[in-house]
């Protein structure tokens, strides 16, 4: 009897159980494609330039006047000639220009280019520098039949990373920079969260591929990681004694 009792049970939990596992619960709602659209914030309207020229929400750095925007290392004005919307390192005292402005993350757009019959070779032909933040620099350089070490030419972080092709324009011809560039994240103890990054396409050609930046740029000797906030643009004045390179058409638009 007791068997018989134990036997019922057993059955008994069973058809609870099968009837537990043929509970129906409800189905996901069918997916519509209005589902996964969303509509707001709207992008904010930019109208773009013309031919490399600056979008409508750009910062105009050098638009072919004046170096307002500009002024040398210790804050003075910027001695670099403009003549005929162009500007033209002064070798010698004048030394860098630094934008007035401070920057973190951005888009820069800048051309230039080094005189038709320009001498020298390696690094002392055309060479010059955009300094992101004040402390890395993308590598400017007459890089046109020019060889030199490839982590120094033009397109490269320089001391770091080459860049992915040569794209230079003859010496007389304009080039193009476009310079993406993510600003850094430090940790407290002033060491890299989130290591700087660049993008970089000259002449249209993408030359360097959100690039990690390891560090300062260090003429001898490793990259330092160096705590910062925002800092300036500078532009080189390097001391070859080849001819000077001239700039126009600079801009930048800050990006969050
Ligand atoms: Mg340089």
């Amino acid at each position: 009897m007791k068997k018989l009792l134990i036997v019922i049970s057993l059955l008994s939990f069973g058809i609870v159980v099968s009837a537990q596992e043929k509970k129906e619960h409800p189905l996901p709602e069918p997916m519509t494609p209005g589902m996964t659209e969303y509509w707001d914030p709207q992008p904010a309207v930019v109208q773009p330039g013309m031919n490399g020229g600056a979008p409508s929400d750009a910062v105009i750095l050098f638009g072919g006047k004046d170096l307002s925007k500009w002024c040398a290392a210790d804050g003075s004005d910027a001695k670099w000639s403009v003549h005929g919307g162009v500007v033209t390192v002064v070798k010698g005292d004048a030394g860098d220009i630094m934008t007035r402005d401070s920057f973190g993350s951005f888009q820069l757009h800048l051309e230039w280019k080094t005189p038709v019959g320009i001498h020298g070779e390696s690094q002392g032909r055309g060479n010059s520098g955009v300094f992101l933040q004040g402390k890395y620099e993308v590598q400017i350089l007459d890089s046109y039949e020019n060889e030199t070490y490839v982590n120094g030419m033009c397109g490269s972080i320089y001391k770091q990373t080459p860049p992915l092709v040569n794209a230079m324009r003859k010496p007389g011809e304009w080039n193009s920079y476009d310079i993406i560039y993510t600003a850094p994240v430090f940790k407290e103890d002033g060491t890299y969260l989130y290591e700087p990054r660049v993008t970089v396409l000259l002449n249209g050609v993408l030359v360097q591929n959100n690039t990690i930046i390891r560090g300062t740029t260090e003429y001898i000797g490793h990259p330092r990681v160096q705590k910062h906030g925002n800092g300036p643009i500078i532009l080189q004045s390097h001391g070859d004694a080849s001819e000077p390179i001239s700039f126009r058409n600079i801009w930048i638009r800050n990006l969050q």
